[in-house]
This record gives structure tokens, C-alpha cells and sequence, in this order.
């Protein structure tokens, strides 16, 4: 949201025409500006959504959004399904149902979260509409203005909308290639504590993370779990990707390992379709009571159609051999792309070797900002999301993620080769600013012996 303004001018100072005038202390171009709630205000488009009308033009290859890849589904055999479903169930499948979710469904739940481990009753699921919902349940059970949220830097930027929303203070803690830093967690719970303060909770996503593309190692979700022991803290556990691992392994949940420390978000976006928007929160009972009462306020039940399909899909489908299906095409995208990248980047760039999921985070030479140097990418038919979206304090500017769920392998080369081309330009510039002196060659093929490949650095 904008700043509020003087009275009569606009942003660049022009006087505003009277059709823009507000009503009462109206101050801006926004005459609703002076009635919004406080919690409005920090408020701004995101860096995705932003960029969505853009990156969706036919000439760029878009690495920017993260749309899972319907297309691999078996659609006429879910059509006959949610036919069959309709023709069986109709009535009901178009009926209101109960708040905290379709039994048969949470039941069915409980099995795909079985797989990661977790000994979950369907007693303690609440249905939400996609996890998204279930983030804004969850901040606004525990959040007040002013509270503290530790968070993986970067971070998932809904998750940030969600805490902004709720006005709290968003504090990140540094990955590596291994994921969230163990130690870099107690040095801000005790930063917190020597001011008197504490955290909420951590919210994490462990697995093949949104944007950074790593995964916290078994090692450490001890260590991390041991940690929110000592300091008492709650974890908000978001794994949409876990089940889209491409080595088959399947990491056990933070919430398998600490049942009553974690609530747990899944989703059916990415292991099945995002369009039916259903997802899910396993929470302690007494937690579990608030996030009904409240999603019963936002929605007063999930939609019965949706979450009737999911269910019908989970128990008349191959489910587990779709899972398959998609962890090979995304495993195939994901090569196509680091092969790319090790091939075309100029060697001052680092990126993540995700093991699973969708994203690649890449970090841009020294004196380079990929928000700066966006318009020159789009102008160059790619697109990326700037890293200072998954920041809540400014930070990320050297950073983008790249997403390579959705292009096919050689669009997804075209886009690295674009991507490739624009940094170079970018370096040259820096060269020829700061030494009056045209850049050499930086390409990755000219470098090699410079580096025979860049280590993650997401931290
Ligand atoms: N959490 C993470 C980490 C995500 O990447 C996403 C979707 N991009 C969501 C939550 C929300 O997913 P949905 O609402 O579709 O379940």
C-alpha cells in the first residue's frame, strides 16, 4: 500500500483530479484510503503476482511461476470419475457440509500422511481451502500485531503475506544446502530472549523448499526440533512438496518426530491438482478447535464438490503411480535446467541443486540486483522472481528463484540461455562502470577453470 499523502496531490506531487478527491481526511489516489484497517497497511502486490501478467506472454519462457503441470494428469479418466461421482453423489457432493472438513476425506488424509511418517487422527485434521488458508488460520490463531515470527530466509512468500497480514514481525534464519541452520535458529532465539521477546512460532518448509530448493537434512530436524524443545517454541511445519522427492527418499515430518510441537500443512496442489484448492492442517486438539471455529467464520466449510473429488481420486485412482509420473517429469525439468545452468551461467553465479520439488534459488554475482535487472530480462523474453519477494526485511536483492515446473525441457533451456545472456550484459556493465574498461568474457565455457561449479548459497 502507499504511503498516505497530502491532502490534493498525487504520488509525483500533481494536484489530483476531483474525481480521485476522498471523502472526509481523504488524503490520496485511493479515496477509500483513510477507513482501511491497520492491518492493511503494509500490504503490497507480490513479486509474483505482479510479474503473473507479464511472464504469462507467449515469447517469454516464464521461470517465474509456480504452477504445477496439470497437463500430466490423466484427465479423462478424472472426468468419468467426477461424472460418476456427480451421477452417485450429486445432491450431496453439491451440498454445504461440516466445518471442519468431509470425514471420508480427513480419513484418506491420514493415509497419505502415512507415508511421511505421521501417526495422524483424522479426529485432528482440519480440510482448509488449499494450505494457503490453513497459513492464514494458523496466523490468525496465534498471531497479534507486534509478534514475532521465525522464518527460513528466504521464504514462501504466501506464508509472509499471511504474517504481514496479521502484523507480525517476521525474523529470518539463514539456510544452507542442508537447509534450515540449527544454529543460526538458537542465535535468533536468543537474540529474542535478551530483549525480552519471543517467538510464536517457526514456520519451515523442510522439504524441497519454496523458493530456496533445499531440504533440511535428517541431522538436523533433530537438531532444530531439540532446539524448539529447549526454547519451548511451536513449529509450522508447511510441506506441500514432500512426496515429490526425485531419489525416493521420503524424509520422516517435523511432525512425526514431535507430534505436540508441530502443526502440520498438506496440500493436494502439487501431488494432485491445485484448481480443486484443498489442503489440510493436522494441529493438537486444542489448536485444532480454533483453527475450525475460525476457518467456519472465513468459509463455513470447505466445498463439499472439491474435497469429494479429492477423495474419490485417493480411492479410485493409481494415485501413488501419478506421484511417479510427476516426480519424473519434474526430476527431468530439474535436470534440464541444472545442466543448463552449469553450462551457460557466468561462473560468479551460485544456484541450489534441489533433490525434489520445484525451485532453483540462484544468487547473482557481487553488485548485481535481479529486482534492477528485471526489466532487462523481460525485454529479453525470460522471466524470474526477484529474491527480495521471499524477504520480509529488504533482503534477496542478489537472488531469484527459478521455477522449472512448468516449461518443457527446451523451453526451460531457452530460458537459462536468455537468463545467461542478461547477467552477462549486467557484468559487463558493472565491469565498464567501474573500470571505464569493455568486460572480458564471463561465460561459464570461457571461466571453467575458475570453478567447476557453483555450491549452493541460499543463506
Ligand atoms: N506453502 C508453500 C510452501 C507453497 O509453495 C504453496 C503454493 N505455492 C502453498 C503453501 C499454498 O498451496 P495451496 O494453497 O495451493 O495448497
Amino acid at each position: 500500500m502507499r504511503e498516505n499523502l497530502p491532502s490534493g496531490s498525487s504520488s509525483e506531487g500533481l494536484p489530483i483530479g476531483p474525481h480521485f478527491a476522498a471523502a472526509g481526511t481523504g488524503t490520496t489516489l485511493d479515496p477509500y484510503a483513510d477507513r482501511y484497517a491497520d492491518r492493511t497497511r503494509g500490504m503490497s502486490v507480490s513479486e509474483i503476482r505482479a510479474l503473473f501478467a507479464v511472464a504469462n506472454r507467449p515469447e517469454i519462457v516464464s521461470l517465474a511461476g509456480g504452477m504445477p503441470y496439470t497437463a500430466a494428469l490423466p484427465i479423462d479418466a478424472i472426468s468419468d470419475m467426477v461424472g460418476e461421482l456427480l451421477a452417485n453423489n450429486g445432491p450431496k457432493a453439491l451440498q454445504y457440509g461440516p466445518g471442519q472438513g468431509d470425514p471420508r476425506l480427513r480419513e484418506l488424509i491420514c493415509d497419505v500422511m502415512a507415508l511421511e511418517g505421521i501417526t495422524g487422527s483424522a479426529e485432528d485434521i482440519t480440510v482448509t481451502v488449499g494450505s494457503q488458508q490453513a497459513l492464514d488460520l494458523v496466523s490468525r490463531v496465534f498471531l497479534d500485531p507486534g509478534d514475532v515470527v521465525l522464518a527460513e530466509g528466504p521464504s514462501y512468500v504466501g506464508a509472509l503475506g499471511t504474517f504481514e497480514a496479521a502484523q507480525a514481525e517476521v525474523v529470518h534464519v539463514p539456510m544452507d544446502a542442508d537447509g534450515l541452520i540449527p544454529e543460526a535458529l538458537r542465535g535468533a532465539l536468543v537474540a529474542l530472549q535478551r530483549e525480552d521477546r519471543r517467538a510464536k512460532f517457526l514456520y519451515t518448509v523442510p522439504n524441497y523448499h519454496n523458493p530456496a530448493g533445499v531440504t533440511l537434512s535428517e541431522p538436523r530436524r533433530h537438531e532444530v526440533l531439540a532446539i524448539c524443545e529447549e526454547f519451548d517454541l511451536l513449529v509450522l511445519e508447511d510441506n506441500p512438496y514432500g512426496l515429490l522427492g526425485f531419489d525416493g527418499v521420503i524424509q520422516p515430518a517435523l511432525r512425526s518426530l514431535a507430534p505436540d510441537r508441530v502443526i502440520y500443512l498438506g496440500s493436494f496442489s502439487k501431488t494432485f491438482a491445485a484448481g480443486v484448492r484443498v489442503g489440510w492442517a493436522l494441529a493438537p486438539p486444542a489448536v485444532r478447535q480454533k483453527l475450525v471455529l475460525l476457518s467456519e467464520a472465513e468459509v463455513l466449510c470447505p466445498p463439499n464438490l472439491t474435497q469429494f473429488v479429492v477423495a474419490e481420486y485417493l480411492s479410485t485412482q493409481p494415485w501413488k503411480e501419478q506421484l511417479k509420473v510427476f516426480r519424473e517429469l519434474y526430476r527431468e525439468r530439474r535436470d534440464a535446467t541444472l545442466d543448463a545452468l552449469s553450462a551457460m551461467m557466468p561462473a560468479e553465479c551460485t544456484w541450489t541443486r534441489p533433490t525434489g520439488g520445484f525451485y532453483v534459488w540462484l544468487t547473482l554475482p557481487e553488485g548485481l540486483d535481479a529486482k534492477v535487472m528485471q526489466p532487462r530480462a523481460i525485454h529479453s523474453r525470460v522471466a524470474y522472481v526477484p529474491g527480495v519477494g521471499f524477504y520480509a526485511d529488504g533482503n534477496g536483492r542478489r537472488s531469484m528463484r527459478l521455477s522449472y515446473c512448468f516449461p518443457e525441457p527446451d523451453r526451460l533451456r531457452e530460458g537459462v540461455r536468455r537468463l545467461a545472456g542478461v547477467i552477462e550484459e549486467e557484468l559487463e556493465l558493472r565491469e565498464t562502470f567501474l573500470t571505464g574498461q569493455p568486460g572480458r568474457d564471463r561465460s561459464a565455457a570461457a571461466n571453467r577453470h575458475v570453478s567447476d561449479g557453483p555450491g549452493p548459497d541460499v543463506a
